[in-house]
């Protein structure tokens, strides 16, 4: 037997270790289908009737005792299983999707040439060119490199560029998706290769925050919005912002 006295003042456990190591075997099997023949089975017993030995441990008080506090338990893990679901939905909804992909307007070939004439990245890249006008079937006129080099395809266009009207070339620039913070990586669902390129595949964030708000009674099924509304938002954003310490909003699925 355990020292009892070791224990952390909980009135609830000083049953368990009054269980016999059979009982407790009937009773643990007992908690996964409530079933308390096929429990008693499982755990071993051998009497002819498994229902009535079954029965009579589970009916024993001490045993049921023990029961009540592991489903006591059982209870108040999916209740933070329920708190982490709904933490995730509202990751997703409150996501920036910017952080995983922009819609960029960057400066175009001619923003900051000498004169807004084109501009090479460097001389190598204007060679380049000058060698692949020469090899082309029909004569071209040879590249100019009068714009200078320089170009940088992450600049800001020009406001003054006569060719973009300041208003630059359109870049979808996608974001490292192994360096994604928290919230992004929660709205990211993976990459799609088309015939037209990559597709950036997100979570559903209309149904994330509807999720978010089912969760908290804020719509019921007439999509009726109380006025409680902006305390239960109020109560989740508050709730987040301080680690999980819950106010009076439960974070709890609703029974329906
Ligand atoms: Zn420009």
């Amino acid at each position: 037997m355990k020292d009892l006295t070791q224990r952390a003042p909980n009135p609830t456990k000083k049953n368990e270790n009054d269980l016999t190591d059979f009982q407790k075997r009937v009773a643990d099997e007992y908690l996964v289908d409530g079933k308390a023949g096929p429990a008693y089975r499982r755990a071993g017993g051998k009497a002819k009737d498994p229902y009535r030995s079954g029965c009579e441990i589970v009916g024993n008080p001490k045993v049921d005792a023990y029961i009540r506090e592991r489903q006591a338990e059982i209870a108040h893990r999916l209740e933070i299983d329920a708190e982490t679901v709904v933490r995730r939905w509202w990751e997703i909804a409150t996501a920036d999707v910017n952080e995983l992909v922009q819609h960029r307007r960057c400066a175009c070939r001619y923003c900051y040439g000498d004169d807004h004439r084109y501009q090479w990245v460097d001389e190598e890249e204007w060679q380049e060119a000058c060698r692949q006008s020469e090899a082309a079937g029909t004569p071209r006129k040879a590249p100019s490199n009068d714009g200078g080099y320089g170009y940088l395809r992450s600049a800001d266009p020009h406001p003054d560029c006569p060719k973009c009207d300041g208003e630059g070339d359109a870049i979808v620039f996608v974001a490292d998706t192994r360096r994604l913070g928290p919230q992004a990586r929660a709205l990211y669902a993976g990459l799609k290769t088309t015939k037209d390129g990559m597709e950036i595949k997100t979570q559903d964030q209309a149904k994330a925050l509807e999720n978010v708000a089912k969760h908290l009674g804020m719509l019921d099924a007439k999509l009726n919005l109380g006025i409680k509304e902006d305390d239960s938002l109020t109560a989740l954003v508050k709730a987040i912002a301080t680690g999980g310490k819950r106010e009076e909003q439960s974070l709890l699925p609703n029974e329906d």
